[in-house]
């Protein structure tokens, strides 16, 4: 029996089970967390009484669905929570469980790992209290903690509103939404975002409730600096108008939308190829998530496209697979799949311009300001290091000679930061300055576990 192992329990994970399933398969469901539902349908941990209803809002029916529809596959399936993929080498995945190495072969793999924040660098942001918003989603819907009392969202992206909308929910203060994308550019993209109106009233909505609460919604600033000794103090930003506006509060939500978890699909031989749209390198797949022989990919790991595209890509790749094995699936079915599919992630490449990677803004930042937090690694010591005769001009030799990108977070979060000012000190395109070139243990791992691998 051909052994089918899926990567990622949220929406595309759980669906792809969910029709392997439906016709006479049993996967093996692997996901790091201890609890499925992925990011946007994090689960509270267990004993945390939070009201999921006022956190999710109108979502809250979908949490519920996807929830209830996982429960009745759990028992069916072999489903492994706390089990962390780290490496691929062939068909062996290899993982930690526990804290304990542990090696599980495949013959197919559907991958559906999700996505994680982008974060551009500013002055100030390494001090305490500066989080990822979805970190910042993450300390609310996993552990109800508020990142702060008095919270300021920062960046550009349609979480920003959301996440807001969730920490006043729950009786935060908001103190500013900040978002760097001019209006005009959001009314420019209007006619992609229309492609899923209801996704699009939905985040007007959080706008006007966060705007009718006295909550300042600013767009087109320009981030300055998050200040304080030791801690955050206050934000400061030049608004559209050219004003410098500070506003005091003691954490920082930063985020320029999502960036897709492609290591592993990197790691099992998928292609990767540079998208200027989002630009982000994503793995290339065709309309049903077929990335090489016997792999597949769905979901927010594919390419960006929202939970619901999440679900159809999930189910699109079960089916691609069984076709593959000679198992017919309903044409039709697949057909309105790939429709649905087609048009939330067109959708999401309206978000991409409504909510726009700041790339003019990243390549303005001060010399002294950190791009790689693990390595510690400043802007300036990029600059100089690509300032000197025959220096580098492509983010792997950069990293060779400066670690950018060389400890714990293997460059998930300085990388694409690194990519545009790599592009911009070299004047290339941003294909041509390159990507991070993956490899094992793509997230930390115990010691016992990498040594494992290892022999
Ligand atoms: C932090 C965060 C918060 C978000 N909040 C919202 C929200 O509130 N509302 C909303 O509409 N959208 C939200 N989104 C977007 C939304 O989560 C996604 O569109 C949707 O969940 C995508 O579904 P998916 O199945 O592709 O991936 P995900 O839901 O992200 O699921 C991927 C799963 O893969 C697992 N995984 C990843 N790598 C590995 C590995 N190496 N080994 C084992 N398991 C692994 C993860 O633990 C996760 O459970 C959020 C995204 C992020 C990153």
């Amino acid at each position: 029996m051909t052994r089918i192992v899926i990567v990622g329990a949220g929406p595309a994970g759980i669906n792809a089970a969910e029709t392997l399933l439906a016709h006479g398969r049993q996967p093996i469901l692997l996901d790091e967390g201890r609890q499925a539902g992925g990011q946007g349908y994090r689960k509270p941990s267990p004993g945390l009484r939070l009201d999921m209803n006022a956190l999710m809002g109108s979502e809250a029916s979908k949490y519920q669905a996807l929830h209830e529809r996982f429960e009745s596959l759990r028992g069916q399936i072999d489903y492994r929570p706390g089990t962390l993929v780290w490496g691929i080498d062939g068909k062996t995945l290899h993982l930690q469980q526990d804290g304990r190495a542990t090696t599980l072969d495949y013959d197919a793999l559907v991958i559906a790992t999700g996505a994680m924040d982008r974060i551009a660098p500013m002055p100030g942001w390494t001090l305490p209290g500066v989080f990822g918003l979805g970190g910042a989603q993450v300390a609310l819907k996993d552990q109800g903690c508020f990142i702060g009392r008095r919270v300021a969202f920062l960046g550009s992206s349609p979480l920003l509103a959301l996440a807001a909308r969730q920490y006043r929910a729950l009786g935060a203060e908001v103190v500013v939404i900040a978002d760097t994308t001019p209006f005009v550019r959001k009314l420019a993209a209007l006619p992609a975002l229309l492609n899923s109106p209801r996704t699009l009233l939905r985040g007007l909505a959080y706008l006007g409730g966060a705007m009718r609460a006295g909550v300042p919604v600013l767009h087109g600033v320009t981030p300055l600096a998050v200040a304080g000794d030791g801690h955050v103090e206050s934000l400061l930003i030049r608004d559209a108008k050219g004003r410098e506006r500070r506003f005091a509060c003691d954490a920082v939500a930063l985020g320029y939308g999502l960036k897709p978890e492609t290591q592993l699909a990197e790691l099992a031989g998928a292609q990767l190829a540079y998208d200027e749209a989002f630009r982000l390198w994503l793995p290339q797949a065709d309309a049903d998530g077929r990335a090489g022989d016997g792999l597949y990919l769905a979901g927010d790991g594919m390419t960006i496209g929202g939970a619901d595209a999440a679900e159809a890509s999930g189910a699109l790749a079960a089916h691609a697979l069984l076709a593959d094995l000679g198992i017919p699936s309903d044409a039709a079915a697949v057909a309105a799949l790939r429709r649905r599919a087609s048009r939330l992630r067109a959708f999401q490449r309206g978000l991409s311009q409504a909510f726009a990677w700041p790339v003019a803004q990243i390549r303005a930042l001060p010399d002294d300001v950190t791009l790689c937090r693990c390595e510690k690694v400043s802007l300036g010591e990029i600059r100089q290091a690509m300032a000197q005769e025959l220096g580098p001009t492509e983010v792997n030799r950069v990293k060779a000679m400066t670690r950018c990108g060389m400890g714990r977070c293997q460059g998930r979060i300085c990388g694409p930061a690194l990519q545009e000012i790599v592009a911009g000190v070299g004047n290339i395109a941003g294909a041509e300055a390159g990507r991070l070139r993956m490899q094992a243990p793509i997230k930390p791992v115990a010691l016992a576990a990498a040594k494992a691998g290892a022999s």
